[in-house]
């Protein structure tokens, strides 16, 4: 096995940050905005207290805003509605791996993000940019990485980013639903 998610002589933190990302993605797509609405069972059937749901959709919607309010190329916004539940899987499956890197001491959090930055390294033209924004619902490649990345603390600390550099993200701003 020697791909992008994982090959044979990668490190703890690089398994984490690739294909462990990539199942941690795909379990939290349970509990995103589609999944969140069917029950242990698969059935669609609404099985959160009142309360959770109305704290799980105002989550949902900072992350629906968020994303309409990022500007592509000029023109061009993206579409939160259609990138809500990817944006959630990423998120979750970030805040999985990063409760697991807490339980090694000397985890690498440097070969970590770089991990999972280089999964969605892309190369394409604006018009395929913009056929992605608009038709794809997984955000951008890049957006993929650096909104995900702009939520936890552990990102900031790896490269001491402070306010006023162009990732800081203050916590009120913060888009994490899980
Ligand atoms: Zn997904």
């Amino acid at each position: 096995m020697n791909g992008v998610f994982y090959q044979n002589d990668f490190t703890y933190e690089e398994k984490l940050g690739g294909i462990g990302m990539i199942i941690a993605h795909e379990i939290t797509h349970g509990f995103d905005t589609n999944g969140s609405q069917f029950n242990e069972n698969g059935d669609m059937k609404n099985w959160w207290t009142p309360e959770d749901k109305v704290a799980f959709d105002q989550k949902a919607q900072k992350v629906i805003d968020y994303y309409n309010s990022i500007t592509v190329y000029d023109g061009l916004n993206c579409n939160g509605e259609l990138n809500k539940a990817e944006a959630i899987a990423d998120m979750g499956a970030m805040k999985c791996m990063l409760s697991m890197a807490k339980k090694k001491s000397d985890f690498d959090y440097d070969k970590f993000f770089k991990q999972y930055a280089s999964l969605w390294r892309a190369v394409y033209t604006k018009e395929y940019g913009d056929v992605l924004a608009r038709t794809d619902a997984h955000p951008l490649p890049y957006l993929r990485v650096n909104v995900c990345v702009q939520q936890f603390d552990e990102f900031y600390a790896t490269y001491n980013i402070k306010e006023g550099d162009k990732m800081f993200l203050p916590q009120s701003e913060r888009i994490l639903v899980w």
